[in-house]
């Protein structure tokens, strides 16, 4: 607490990010990035971009990046957002297009920074039940509000919404905005892109951190109608012109230009999702139908506080929530198959004991 800061600051709940520790030889299954690292057209494009030219500033609006984008997702250039991270892009649209005076609806176990926007901005919100299976009930949305915002998959459950829902939620809530945050949805799920031309109100956010392995760049982009974006351009250009720098948009367009090596890295986290999912089952643990990059699993007999804390005795990390519903829940990122393995390995030696 300081006397120099602003009021708002003092009643702040700032969201906790996933570590990254700095020891090497760690399992790290905690913050859902790709195991295997981006296109190698990518490195290639971000190398070639490192030169003279970094004295200038970017494109400040990303056009390179919007246009591979509207190509990929047979839409407008102007039906195309790009920010530095989805999260970035989930602020503007959380102030830029959620802040109404009916409150904003989202899942109550959801991305934890959803609530972290809403007081940062002063949003209005009410936070939905999952239903008794983890599930999001689109028929629990059927209530006044301001705006909708869900994941899917939702995280940390993995749980995904069929395109017909989405749908059907896009309809129900006609007048205002509704979000679908789909950082997950390129390991199992069809997304709502196809969507956009039918719902002016539809807005689909997507990153490059996961099915792209490109977390350490911090790419996002928002898909919708050209008011939505428009808005989040007038946000974006009130807060930081440039926020893909020359490397990022070089990186970012190389990897949308090589379509056959995201495939075969979503398919290679698939397959192992469905091994990862079997060995668990073997133990006795049981987990949620997923269509991400992560598994969320319990088991009966053992505290999932204690079997985190055990298996980072082993060096391997895995996330765990200390939150009342899903206390007893790990989530586990899909690594590698060789990753995998050795999570196995660990969790039948403690289970053993
Ligand atoms: N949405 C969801 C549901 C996420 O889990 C994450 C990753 N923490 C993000 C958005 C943000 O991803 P990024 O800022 O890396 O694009």
């Amino acid at each position: 607490m300081s006397q120099y800061w602003s009021d708002i600051v003092h009643t702040l709940t700032p969201y906790v990010p996933g570590e990254q520790p700095k020891i090497t030889n760690l399992i790290k299954l905690n913050t859902n990035e790709c195991p295997y690292g981006p296109s190698p057209k990518a490195i290639e494009a971000i190398k070639a971009a490192s030169n003279d030219d970094l004295r200038l500033y970017p494109d400040p609006n990303g056009d390179a990046l919007k246009d591979a984008l509207a190509k990929r997702f047979q839409l407008e250039r102007n039906q195309v957002f790009v920010g530095n991270g989805s999260d970035e892009i989930l602020a503007h649209t959380f102030i830029g297009l959620l802040k109404r005076d009916k409150p904003l609806l989202f899942p109550d176990i959801t991305y934890s920074f959803y609530p972290v926007y809403c007081r940062l901005y002063d949003v209005n919100f009410n936070q939905v039940p999952l239903n008794d299976h983890f599930e999001i009930d689109i028929e629990s949305y059927q209530q006044p509000c301001g705006g909708v915002i869900i994941p899917n998959p939702n995280a940390p459950t993995g749980a995904l919404l069929p395109l017909d829902k989405i749908e059907q939620l896009a309809q129900q809530h006609a007048d205002v905005p509704v979000v679908i945050d789909e950082a997950y949805i390129d390991f199992g799920g069809a997304s709502a892109a196809s969507l956009i031309n039918r719902f002016p109100n539809l807005l689909v956010i997507q990153t490059f951190s996961k099915s792209r392995s490109l977390a350490g760049l911090r790419v996002g982009f928002a898909l919708g109608n050209a008011d939505l974006i428009a808005g989040l351009e007038r946000v974006k250009n009130s807060f930081n012109s440039y926020p893909l720098d020359r490397l990022a948009l070089a990186g970012s367009v190389a990897s949308v230009e090589d379509e056959e090596y995201f495939d075969d890295c979503c398919r290679r986290v698939i397959a192992t999702r469905t091994q990862l999912v079997a060995a668990l089952d073997n133990l006795g643990f049981s987990t949620l139908p997923s269509a991400a990059n992560f598994v969320f699993t319990q088991h009966p007999d053992n505290n999932a506080a204690s079997l985190a804390e055990q298996l980072r005795a082993r060096n391997i990390i895995v996330r765990h929530f200390k939150q009342g519903r899903i206390d007893n829940f790990l989530r586990i990122s899909i690594g590698s198959e060789a990753e995998i393995t050795a999570l196995i390995e660990a969790l039948t030696n403690i289970l053993k004991k």
